[in-house]
């Protein structure tokens, strides 16, 4: 049973690729205002739950619930978009020859489900909603920049500022500093506390040093399912989590 406010609870959870488990009886929960980073050694499964929270993986077993009542295994992948969950993939979605002002408003337009044009009349409205993205993912100086001739980090950036503009309740991320500078990786930290004062954010990620800095709430995966949570703290006083990273 759903406790009171839940925003995701999964139950029992198994994912098979051809008889190989990538979950097994994986469960989790995450409250609304949550940023809850998501760890675990490679092939724990933590890419694979993701696909299973936005509908492109369909679990074998178990089930997975949204805001208390609505089942996302019956969901079709963009089904689960309208329904307020927006995930960032590693392929780069971003229109290259449009600048950075046209590829937000593109993204905004998308979730009215009108046939997008970049002629149409932008309201006063829509400007304002664009400027503060902008501000939010530093890119208020490049509104006007080619998307393509943006550094990776920023690139990065619009695109989390094209998931936001869209106002997800919760956004899920697959290591959103991959390949950036340091200077990036700290910022893209800071981003995901700033976009946290308003969305859920579930986030994976592998570099321990990012974790460090940037965590709330820990969730430590391991072969398919859940090894640990807590605070960073707990997570490293945790003789479980010392045996899967550190074999003692
Ligand atoms: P993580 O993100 O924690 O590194 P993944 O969720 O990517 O782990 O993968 C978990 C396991 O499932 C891995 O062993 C991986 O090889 C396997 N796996 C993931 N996706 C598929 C797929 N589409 N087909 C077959 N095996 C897969």
């Amino acid at each position: 049973l759903a406790a009171e406010g839940e925003l995701i609870r999964v139950e029992d959870v198994e994912v098979a690729f051809d008889g190989f488990k990538a979950l097994r009886g994986l469960s989790f929960t995450l409250m609304p205002a949550e940023l809850r980073f998501l760890i675990g050694p490679n092939g724990a499964g933590k890419t694979t739950l993701l696909d299973v929270l936005c509908g492109k993986v369909k679990p074998t077993r178990g089930t997975v619930r949204y805001q208390g009542h609505i089942d996302l295994t019956r969901q079709q992948e963009h089904q689960i978009v309208q329904l307020g969950i927006g995930r960032k993939f590693q392929a780069p979605s971003i229109f290259s020859t449009l600048t950075v002002e046209e590829n937000l408003l593109l993204s905004m337009r998308q979730r009215r489900g009108l046939l997008s044009s970049l002629t149409a009349r932008t309201t006063s409205a829509q400007r304002s909603k664009m400027r503060e993205h902008l501000e939010l993912i530093g890119l208020a100086g490049k509104a006007l920049h080619k998307a393509g001739s943006l550094s990776h980090g920023e690139k990065q950036w619009l695109e989390i500022g094209m998931l936001l503009i869209q106002e997800p309740e919760l956004l899920l991320l697959d290591e959103p500093a991959a390949g950036m500078t340091d200077s990036e990786t700290e910022k893209t930290g800071e981003l995901l506390h700033k976009i946290n004062d308003r969305q859920t954010v579930l986030v994976v990620v592998h570099d321990m040093e990012f974790v460090r800095r940037f965590a709330k709430t820990v969730t430590v995966m391991h072969e398919g399912s859940v090894l640990c949570e807590g605070t960073m703290d707990e997570i490293q006083a945790d003789d479980k989590v010392a045996e899967v990273y550190l074999g003692r």
